[in-house]
């Protein structure tokens, strides 16, 4: 990658591939809310991006990024981390599942391969996080959201309704083909 912090590439990615998950595309100013930065850097940033070797992003004015393959696989990657990491929290640190997400935003930059691994173990390659989202496989794949039917839930049980668009592989690489 280039000169540009792996910390921003990891979130930016991120966050697109989240935001391709609801809406196909991911504009300037939906980037901008989700991440508090000003659409102005984002458009920077993601031209850097799209710029990448390989280009991380595919960039229009107007319609917003979509991730290539290669920047899918970054995101994903993350998304692993990030959801190992609140697993971890949760289960082996005692963390409330409304608390873990903070605390693995900050750490999902600075796990290794060799840690990543460790987790998995010692959590017996979890499937979900604690909210009920899939966590990508090692391949990258990814596993079915956990649900729970508002039916289902038990007096006093919390629950939170699940988008089922989090779960699936967005368009991105859909839509990137298509403005080739
Ligand atoms: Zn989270």
């Amino acid at each position: 990658m280039s000169d540009i912090s792996t910390q921003a590439t990891e979130d930016y990615l991120k966050a697109i591939y989240e935001l391709c998950a609801d809406h196909d595309r991911a504009s300037t100013g939906r980037i901008a809310d989700l991440l508090g930065v000003t659409p102005a850097s984002v458009t920077g940033m993601l031209q850097k991006l799209a710029e990448d070797d390989p280009p991380l992003l595919h960039y229009r004015k107007r319609r917003g990024a979509v991730l290539t393959p290669a920047g899918m696989e970054v995101a994903l990657r993350t998304i692993r981390q990030h959801r190992l990491l609140e697993r971890f929290l949760h289960d082996e640190l005692g963390y409330s599942w409304d608390e873990v997400h903070e605390e693995a935003e900050r750490l999902e930059h600075a796990i290794s391969d060799e840690l990543e691994e460790r987790l998995v173990q010692l959590l017996d390659d979890p499937q979900h996080d604690p909210h009920g989202s899939p966590i990508p496989r090692r391949d990258l794949s990814v596993p079915r959201a956990a649900t729970t039917r508002l039916s289902d839930l038990q007096p006093g049980q919390r629950g939170r309704p699940s988008a089922a668009s989090t779960t699936a592989i967005p368009s991105c690489c859909a839509v990137w083909r298509a403005w080739d």
